[in-house]
């Protein structure tokens, strides 16, 4: 894709966005137009490393960080048309990652490249998306928005003048048309930096004095790029066309989303707008349409967890009810279950707000409060509709609740999720939802609770060498708790006793793969309780929490905290992260508190 384009072809608004205007039901996030997803590749995943064949030598290509030595030999823009990007000069060698070396056009601008720069080409075939990265990565980013930046300053120097013009003519054009092209440049440089940076979310925030952009990446948000104040209104302006937002209204908040073609992979962004006192704020949150395509695997869903998941989803009927903070993941998994369930002949209704990833063959539906097509009220309607499964993005009110159970008892797979900090803890939410325990005890089938932890950078992992006393009694506390199957998952570990397991732990040391911070991605820490004979007539008797919990761990359960050391003992995590997470029960606070 041509990052020189300053039209906005590739963005389509998502067709949601027409609010309203056709049966809520029948609706869907689909946009036609967009429908690639088939042909992508785990580009996303980035670190691809090619071995050449010629040399044996290794590139990674997401760790290519690309010199002035080399960026001052060729101009970007010929790259693009002739296939191939020079990364790295080793004395008269330059090193070329190139699509295709066949093709006619590259091998002559290579060799025209060779006499220009007086070095021999050293070849190494990249893929279409890595070679993108690198023609982003080799055109400097903060470059691009400083050309924008300018262009926008002189542009509007000349729009003074026709802006004095045109109140000589007294004729009211708007003033963002002329500011346009510069505009959605910076944009889009901005979004793309977030795509390439693996953010989830993009905050343009209008300050006292001027316009800051920032990204969150693995949970934290990073500053990015700090602008003129009064590039404020024309970012958010720009933005709110792109995702159907009524311009003219700034004083109410806004949601929408539109959808961008990135490297071949639908990408959707959920917009929102906010007006604050230095004007309105912008969150993006970037809703990547591959997640949507994850494994239980993928998300670190293992061992007994796992099993019972797969097993219970393929039940007729049942309530599967996933817990968890926001942020915390909850939707990911469902959708991981729904991506399992999803065959022909099968018919899949979701109720979410908002849809946050579009899967193929699934009816998705988005609640629209404003016009009374509630979690309530769209669930009576799919009910009509004789579904086979059907996810309702959360369960937050008595009528849902009852809903729920109504379609569980009449032959429905239900998913949905809850806001209670355990899996346990769901079973007293749900009575006091005015659920009756029976009836309960009936439907459930399976209880779930989640986290998630930032990921110890695979490219610079080490072993830590003292663990503070206080860790590892926590760690050898919690092996000595666990049943005999769970410590089968620690790896290299064959013995059958907690005592026997050594106690090791990581952490990452800092690259440039992860910005030097060690941490590179998520993982998830589970716990699940399948609702077995036994647990369900507890739970219809009204047994107390840990009463149920013991009858859990006495059928092989591990709580979250045992997952994540699991997880730790794996090198997947670190030993912090694993307390920071579960050692940070104050209850409700605590949910509110990690809201976006
Ligand atoms: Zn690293």
């Amino acid at each position: 894709m041509t990052t020189e384009n300053s039209d906005n072809s590739q963005i389509n608004p998502a067709s949601d966005a027409q609010a309203g205007q056709t049966a809520p039901v029948d609706q869907t996030t689909q946009d036609p137009q967009t429908v690639q997803a088939e042909q992508t590749t785990q580009a996303a995943e980035g670190d691809q490393t090619y071995q050449d064949p010629q040399s044996g030598s290794q590139v990674d290509w997401g760790q290519v960080q690309i010199g002035d030595e080399v960026t001052s030999l060729i101009s970007a823009g010929s790259l693009e048309k002739y296939g191939f990007v020079p990364f790295r000069i080793a004395g008269d060698v330059v090193q070329v990652a190139v699509l295709d070396r066949n093709d006619m056009n590259t091998q002559n601008a290579l060799r025209f490249f060779e006499q220009t720069s007086h070095k021999k080409a050293e070849l190494f075939d990249i893929d279409p998306e890595s070679f993108s990265v690198l023609i982003r990565r080799f055109k400097d980013p903060s470059l691009q928005i400083g050309e924008a930046l300018s262009s926008y300053q002189k542009s509007e120097e000349e729009e003074e003048k026709e802006e004095l013009e045109r109140k000589r003519r007294s004729s009211g054009a708007k003033l963002e048309v002329l500011k346009d092209a510069p505009v959605s440049k910076m944009v889009e440089v901005i979004i793309k930096n977030a795509i390439d940076g693996g953010a989830s979310d993009i905050h343009i925030e209008p300050l006292d004095k001027s316009v800051r952009v920032r990204y969150r990446v693995d949970g934290v948000l990073y500053n990015s790029l700090t602008l003129p104040k009064k590039l404020g209104p024309a970012l958010v302006s720009r933005v709110k066309i792109l995702s159907n937002l009524k311009i003219d209204e700034k004083r109410k908040p806004q949601d929408g989303r539109f959808r961008i073609s990135d490297l071949g992979k639908d990408v959707d962004f959920r917009v929102s707008s906010l007006p604050t006192s230095y004007g309105e704020k912008i969150v993006m949150r970037i809703l990547d349409t591959q997640t949507g395509l994850t494994t239980f695997d993928k998300l670190g869903i293992e061992g007994r967890d796992k099993k019972i998941l797969e097993d219970v989803i393929k039940e007729p009927y049942g309530i599967i009810l996933v817990t968890g903070p926001t942020g915390s993941g909850k939707s990911t998994t469902l959708y991981a279950s729904l991506r399992v369930l999803n065959k022909v002949g099968v018919n899949i209704v979701t109720l979410e707000d908002p849809v946050e990833y579009v899967l193929e063959g699934i009816n998705q539906s988005q609640v629209k409060p404003e016009i009374d097509y509630t979690f309530a009220s769209g669930l009576r309607s799919i009910l009509r509709q004789d579904p086979d499964i059907i996810m309702v993005g959360e369960i937050r009110d008595e009528e849902t609740a009852e809903l729920a159970i109504h379609a569980s008892l009449t032959g429905h797979l239900v998913l949905s999720t809850l806001h209670t900090n355990s899996a346990i803890g769901a079973i007293t939410r749900m009575i006091d939802m005015k659920i009756q325990p029976f009836l309960l005890a009936s439907s459930l089938s399976l209880l779930m609770a989640q986290r998630l932890l930032r990921r110890i950078c695979p490219d610079c992992r080490e072993e830590v060498s003292e663990i503070s006393q206080g860790a590892q009694d926590m760690i050898k506390e919690e092996l000595a708790k666990m049943p005999p199957e769970a410590l089968k998952r620690i790896k290299g570990f064959s013995g059958t006793s907690a005592e026997e397991v050594p106690i090791k732990t990581y952490r990452g040391k800092g690259c440039n793969l992860c910005q030097k911070t060690g941490m590179r991605g998520r993982v998830g820490i589970y716990e699940v309780i399948e609702v077995t004979p036994k647990i369900g007539r507890m739970i219809g008797s009204g047994a107390l929490e840990q009463d149920i919990e013991k009858q859990a761990i006495e059928d092989g359960y591990t709580t979250m905290k045992q997952d994540g050391i699991i997880k730790a003992l794996n090198g997947e995590t670190t030993i912090e992260e694993v307390q920071r997470v579960t050692e940070d029960e104050s209850g409700e606070e605590v949910i509110a508190a990690k809201g976006e």
